[in-house]
């Protein structure tokens, strides 16, 4: 059970009382008619709102609900959208209906540690929380009965805040829980659902959130209530806790406290997936259950196997959650022991082949105790199979059992709606349903009949979109006088939409080299300062609040924008996260990717660009080895990595700027129309979209791994 607090809506007509369920479901989010319904009501209080309709409905002046009421274009349009929602909330008909048998429609549970889902809910650091947000989309897209668990990070909100000087601070804010799309999940007492985790000691419990993403929940666990200890209540705090003992914690309730909400809850479940090793404890979890039911430890460890999946996301063995066993074992100690596990036993799972020293691995864990795994892209698979080839060392690393489905972007969430509609303006005629069949590559190959001044002109739009972003959030924090002269440089007062731009906008992460294109400064500078063929860089991004190293190429980066020599043509945007990653990836000209192979497992942005006919200029690394066609954008970094391999990489970024991509930007024909250029963007929206869209991706779960589990064995695990 939960329910929305109705009081808080008192003041919403009954005519449209729709909006308020609307609100609550993100659905609204990647359907733009349905956002249209809360911005038409009154746009001042929209942008208030920063695009939380849950927000604005309780703070919207009541005479402008009552207009709309009175507005019969607005009533014909709601009675639309409210139809359509209800109609794609109860539909029997889905994708997953038709491939698989309906006795077989038990749930699949979805563990991960972040989520990125819209603005207003502040559940992710980067990459990997947009994967997942994406994923229950999707699912929710194609009627996959797929069920999410993650943390309520109530102080997820870190907002980037960088003095003059260009370092990183940040300003917290607290979540507002009324304000935000989230109710609470009551239990039989019509309180808040509380579950305790089971076993662990001192005892340990859980409140319990919902966010409805479409036809997927995904509860949200929070442990900041009155029933527990001081130490307990901040572990749901934020994400990715440096303290090693709280991230254990997380890590505890993450895996077993949310198996244990899903049992509270009564959802029958067959495969769990695990979204990276974060949540690896639930596997524990469902190995106790098998114990207790009376099947011995083979038995149990086999049950589990059967019906478990890891994705695995990393190449770096040192970003692996890792935990020292004079740490752990306090803890798990009536644990184990009530499943009659030895604690020598137990560290085995979670032993690094030869590095036992380092403590209890996550990830080894779940590659040991899952049935299936997979990583994230065809190289990453490679370099997956070669650093836990010790996990199987009977089998050739070619054999290794860790296999790839390559990520994808959920299309309605990151094709803006205006490219969209052109799109459908030229496909939709030969093909109406292309919006439901977007994996489908033949019929991608009609973007050709996109007339170029019609595809250019729209993407010079999008552009100065982001342009007017950019200055009207100067403009406003300057009149509010919070904004030093030299911020407003750094921060794209001078950005000219006429020039080729590029944009960089990620994480922080020190091998994704965010600083590399200026190895050679005054290459660089030739390039960009061009009168007549300029050049300009947008970067974006946060460094985590622990990572210093990620802070000083921040601030190297942010320097260089500050520095009249690059004459105003590098600008650092502020405060990147879901709603300004919108406005580079539809905007900018090229999306640049240089991070140090092998480490990018996959990489996402570039398919976010891709689709919205932005290029990419990127290493051969990640997704893009898959991607790169030879005609759909830039690639470089294939050699055997070179003695200075930065200097070469940035070497090659030159040449193909200077070579390629800038003559082909400013080649115009006399209708002022970069031809060449546009027959690029259509390569890479026909080549990129239907392979790397979350469809095809999801569709490659269900049918490799949660069709196999599904249905094994009727009822709970
Ligand atoms: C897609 C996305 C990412 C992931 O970017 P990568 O280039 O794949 O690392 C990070 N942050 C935000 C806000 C995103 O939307």
């Amino acid at each position: 059970m939960q329910e929305i607090d109705r009081e808080r809506f008192d003041h919403v007509p009954e005519r449209l009382s729709g909006l308020v369920d609307l609100s609550y479901n993100l659905w609204w989010s990647w359907h733009p008619a349905a956002k249209m319904l809360f911005k038409q009501l009154n746009r001042q209080a929209w942008k208030e709102s920063i695009h939380n309709p849950v927000r604005m409905l309780q703070h919207i002046p009541p005479e402008f609900l009552e207009a709309a009421c009175e507005d019969p274009e607005y009533l014909h349009r709601y009675d639309i959208i409210i139809d359509r929602f209800g109609r794609y909330m109860n539909s029997r008909g889905s994708w997953y209906g038709e491939e698989i048998h309906p006795d077989q429609h038990s749930s699949i549970a979805y563990f991960s540690a972040e989520y990125g889902l819209q603005h207003s809910l502040p559940f992710f650091a980067g990459g990997l929380g947009f994967l997942a947000g994406d994923q229950l989309k999707e699912c929710s897209d194609l009627g996959i009965p797929l069920v999410g668990v993650g943390f309520m990070y109530a102080q997820g909100y870190l907002d980037q805040d960088i003095s003059t000087d260009g370092w990183q601070g940040s300003i917290e804010e607290l979540l507002d829980r009324d304000a935000a799309p989230i109710t609470r999940v009551l239990g039989g007492d019509g309180g808040q659902l509380v579950v305790q985790v089971p076993l662990i000691d001192p005892p340990m419990y859980v409140a319990v959130w919902k966010v409805q993403v479409g036809r997927v929940p995904l509860y949200l666990l929070d442990t900041d209530i009155d029933s527990n200890r001081p130490e307990y209540r901040t572990i749901s705090h934020r994400l990715y806790i440096g303290d090693r003992e709280q991230r254990l914690r997380q890590e505890i309730v993450l895996g077993i406290g949310g198996w244990r909400v899903l049992r509270h809850l009564g959802i029958s479940v067959s495969a769990v997936h695990l979204n990276e090793g974060h949540p690896a404890f639930a596997l524990l979890e469902l190995i106790r259950e098998e114990r207790e039911a009376g099947k011995d430890m083979e038995e149990a460890m086999e049950a589990v196997r059967n019906r478990t999946v890891i994705t695995t996301h990393s190449s770096v063995p040192a970003a692996i959650d890792t935990f020292p066993a004079a740490l752990i074992e306090p803890y798990f100690k009536s644990y184990l022991h009530a499943m009659g596990m030895e604690n020598t036993d137990f560290f085995d799972l979670g032993e690094r082949p030869g590095h036992r020293d380092e403590g209890f691995n996550m990830t080894a864990f779940a590659l040991r105790t899952a049935g299936y795994h997979n990583a994230v892209s065809k190289k990453h698979g490679s370099v997956a199979r070669q650093m836990w080839r010790q996990l199987w060392p009977d089998i050739p690393e070619d054999f290794v059992p860790i296999d790839f489905i390559t990520n994808g972007v959920h299309l309605p969430t990151w094709l803006n709606p205006r490219m969209g509609g052109l799109y459908s303006r030229h496909i939709g005629g030969t093909c109406p349903y292309w919006k439901q069949e977007h994996d489908n590559p033949a019929i991608w190959e009609l973007i050709d009949e996109l007339p170029d001044q019609e595809l250019w002109e729209q993407h010079n739009w999008l552009k100065n979109k982001l342009f007017n972003r950019i200055k009207e959030r100067k403009r406003r924090k300057w009149a509010e006088g919070l904004d030093d002269p030299l911020n407003l440089v750094a921060e794209g007062l001078m950005l000219d939409p006429s020039a080729l731009t590029l944009g960089f906008a990620r994480r922080f992460s020190t091998y994704k080299r965010a600083d590399l294109i200026f190895q050679d400064q005054e290459r660089l500078k030739r390039i960009l300062i061009n009168p007549l063929m300029p050049v300009q860089i947008i970067f974006g991004g946060k460094a985590h609040p622990d990572d210093d190293e990620g802070k000083r190429i921040l601030q190297r980066i942010y320097r260089f924008a500050q520095d009249p020599a690059f004459g105003g043509r590098i600008a650092f945007l502020e405060d990147y996260g879901e709603q300004s990653a919108q406005y580079m990836v539809h905007g900018v000209d090229v999306w640049l990717n240089n991070p140090l192979p092998p480490w990018e497992a996959c990489g996402t942005s570039g398919m976010k660009a891709a689709l919205n006919g932005v290029l990419n200029l990127s290493i051969l690394d990640g997704w893009w080895i898959e991607g790169y066609n030879g005609r759909n954008g830039w690639a470089f970094g294939e050699q055997s990595p070179p003695v200075d391999r930065d200097a070469a990489d940035a070497a090659a970024i030159y040449d193909l700027l200077e070579r390629e991509i800038v003559p082909l930007y400013y080649r115009r024909s006399l209708d002022g129309i970069p031809h060449g250029w546009v027959a690029m963007m259509k390569e890479s929206i026909k080549s990129v979209t239907p392979a790397f869209c979350a469809r095809r991706m999801v569709k490659e779960y269900v049918h490799r791994y949660y069709r196999n589990v599904l249905g094994r064995e009727s009822g709970p695990l």
